[in-house]
């Protein structure tokens, strides 16, 4: 016991892969105490998961880092699908249109998992000096139950090894890295970080005990195991290779995502960046119903390669070029509990797993990791309750059960290769693509109601914004700054910085009666009307980044031309002695002459009257949490009083109990 050094952390994360990273973003943005381990010793470089969904892209967009995926990656605008025509020979039979410019600006985006990691690791650098600690293994975890219902203990004990030269599996950690890597596979900044890899130094122990412990570490997931915590599932029976290649070949569509069948199987072209294309390829068949492990060392690159010859002829296929490849048996699991008294969470692989053929998997190990990392967070930082943890369980678990039915129902559409099936195949995927769209590129998260999410019960809220709907995303739209006339997305614009935000959707304030609505609210954001205190003013502050965990953020429908920016109550675009006027607080929905996504619809596309406006707050994971009229900060404040916990200076009386 000795040995070990003992430490402590508000929040350990296990597992550095897209889930724990993007819980860790969120750490950094709150500036918590927090330690993030991998066993792996460095990130990964090549190969892995690669395609990212819209949605995941509106979330990067607010982190941030959205513009480097989009510089480097590879947009899918449909998806085409090519079956045997009447001469036998393949035909393009059908393309899935997969790109909604009405619904989102962004579109599929395929990129190495490597780079996107880059990136998040870049912005987790840029906002704290919380790192990645890698070569540190988890070994031991004690949970006391006793603690559990105090926030402030430390009911969780972890016993870790930085693994070193003297252990003996140094070499399986080093495997990230990819058996083919050479420098020409890499970008200079991550070049600089496998050349910077820790020496391996002496094997060191250490206990750390922390208040919370997410469990990122993918679907074999260490710390479930500990918890004893069950999975339902199993592995199917197929076999597949993956491989990234540089191809040599005179197919049509060989840098357009599509599925590829005929008798001799189906397979999955997906174009990558840098001139890879992903290869998605069926290897074998176990016996129906085994849940056997296969014979890995079967497999080869030539195999992959002699299999994606067989299904693409008579269009030829070679290459001379792979920066990556691998083999997986495809298992879907869930497990019906993600957390343990809300102090150990599970999030990503470590609670569902499907076939990477759905291209969700990082998808969803993300939006998992940015759905209970904030909420850790804020509740560490004191500002959160502890009791609104109990909604990452409530809100992401019906999710992995409808990622589960949605892989069921895809996965046998590339496994069943007989001829009468190849026919209908082109028709039955469009109808599954389209019955789990919504879902797939998570416009839909039906995120149900808890004190995150207020749904009146009338659908009251409809009244005032038919489509901002409470647990659903805010449907994107791109606005015109009013001091600058610069278009933005509010992708963009509702930052992830950590706050709560209250968007006013002023109306049109040349109407006078609506003008007065908006001076008579402004008055109570600013604590001014009778002994109201204001809601900016009544939580805690974000400790070392926020004086209040509220921004507000004002969209207004006047033409640009015909309302000033300091028409607007100042309160609405504070001032700062120093930074001058907050000129980013004030938009307009207004069309912009150069840009025409910037056309002044976002009212419509939000159900919102023009003169009248709303009041909508969107959670600081981009989420909308409670809509209402314009004017009633009572029931806004209702919904915050739920969620955050109030300071009150002594004397002072709560105005809403
Ligand atoms: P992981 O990425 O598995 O990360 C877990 C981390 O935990 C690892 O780094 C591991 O080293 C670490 N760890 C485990 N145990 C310990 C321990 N005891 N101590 C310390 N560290 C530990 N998804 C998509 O969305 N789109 C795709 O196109 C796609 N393609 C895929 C292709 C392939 C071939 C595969 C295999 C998967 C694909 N996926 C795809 C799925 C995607 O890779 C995973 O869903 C995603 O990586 C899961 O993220 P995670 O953070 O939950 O877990």
């Amino acid at each position: 016991e000795d040995k070990y050094t003992q430490s402590e952390t508000d929040v350990l994360i296990i597992g550095a892969g897209p889930s724990g990273l993007m819980a860790a973003y969120w750490m950094a943005r709150y500036g918590i105490s927090a330690r993030i381990i991998d066993k792996r010793d460095t990130k990964v470089f090549i190969g892995h998961a690669d395609g990212l969904r819209a949605r995941t892209m509106e979330l990067f967009d607010s982190m941030g880092i959205q513009q480097r995926v989009i510089q480097e990656g590879s947009i899918s605008t449909e998806a085409n699908i090519w079956v045997p025509g009447p001469q036998g020979k393949l035909v393009r039979q059908a393309y899935i249109n997969i790109s909604r410019v009405d619904e989102s600006p962004f579109s599929n985006t395929c990129l190495t998992q490597g780079r996107i990691e880059r990136f998040i690791l870049d912005s987790i650098r840029e906002h704290s000096d919380l790192d990645v600690e890698y070569g540190v293994i988890a070994e031991s975890l004690e949970y006391d139950e006793e603690l559990r219902n105090d926030p402030n203990s430390y009911p969780i004990t972890v016993k870790v090894r930085v693994l070193g030269e003297d252990d003996s599996n140094v070499e399986d950690r080093s495997e990230a890295a990819g058996n083919e890597m050479n420098r020409n596979n890499l970008l200079p900044d991550d070049w600089a970080d496998l050349a910077q890899r820790k020496k391996l130094q002496k094997t060191q122990v250490e206990s750390i005990k922390a208040k919370y412990l997410i469990g990122c570490d993918g679907a074999h997931s260490w710390t479930r195991k500990q918890l004893k915590i069950p999975v339902e599932g199993s592995n199917t029976d197929h076999i597949w290779g993956v491989i990234d290649v540089i191809p040599l070949s005179d197919f049509p569509d060989v840098r357009r995502l599509s599925i590829v069948t005929n008798t001799a199987g189906t397979i999955l072209v997906i174009p990558r960046e840098r001139g890879l294309v992903r290869f998605y390829v069926p290897v074998q068949t176990c016996e129906a119903g085994t849940t056997d492990r296969f014979d890995r060392s079967k497999i080869t690159p030539d195999l992959i390669r002699e299999r994606v010859q067989a299904i693409f002829a008579p269009f030829t296929f070679d290459f001379k070029e792979y920066s990556w490849w691998t083999v997986y048996q495809v298992g879907q699991r869930i497990s019906a509990q993600s957390t343990k008294d809300n102090r150990v969470f599970l999030s990503g692989d470590a609670v569902h797993t499907h076939s990477p053929k759905m291209g969700l998997g990082m998808n969803m190990s993300l939006q998992d990791g940015f759905n209970v990392g904030w909420k850790i967070a804020l509740a560490v930082a004191g500002t959160l309750k502890p009791e609104v943890l109990g909604t990452y369980a409530l809100e992401r678990h019906p999710l992995a059960e409808m990622l589960l039915e949605l892989d069921r129902t895809w996965s046998p559409m590339f496994n069943d290769q007989k001829p009468e099936v190849v026919d209908t195949k082109a028709s039955d995927m469009a109808l599954i693509a389209a019955k789990f769209e919504d879902f797939a590129d998570g416009w839909k998260v039906f995120y149900p109601t808890s004190s995150l999410v207020w749904k009146a019960e009338d659908n009251a809220e409809f009244a005032f914004a038919r489509h901002m709907i409470p647990g659903e995303r805010v449907r994107p739209v791109k606005l015109r700054n009013q001091a600058e006339g610069t278009p933005l997305w509010t992708t963009r614009s509702l930052e992830s910085d950590g706050r709560f935000r209250i968007l006013v959707l002023a109306g049109d304030i040349r109407n006078l009666m609506q003008k007065q609505r908006i001076e008579t609210l402004t008055k109570a954001l600013a604590g001014q009307s009778g002994s109201n205190t204001s809601p900016l003013d009544r939580y805690l502050e974000i400790p070392g980044r926020f004086k209040s965990p509220i921004d507000v953020l004002t969209i207004h429908a006047a033409p640009w031309k015909e309302v000033e920016f300091f028409d607007f109550p100042e309160i609405l675009r504070p001032f700062d002695p120093v930074k001058g006027w907050a000129y980013d607080k004030i938009w307009c929905d207004d069309a912009c002459i150069f840009d025409r996504y910037c056309d002044g619809t976002a009212y419509e596309k939000w159900g919102v009257d023009r003169v009248l406006g709303a009041l909508v707050v969107v959670r600081p994971d981009q989420y909308i949490g409670w809509v209402g009229e314009l004017g009633d900060l009572e029931g806004l404040t209702h919904y915050l009083d739920g969620i955050l916990v109030k300071k009150f200076p002594t004397g002072e009386i709560d105005p809403f109990l």
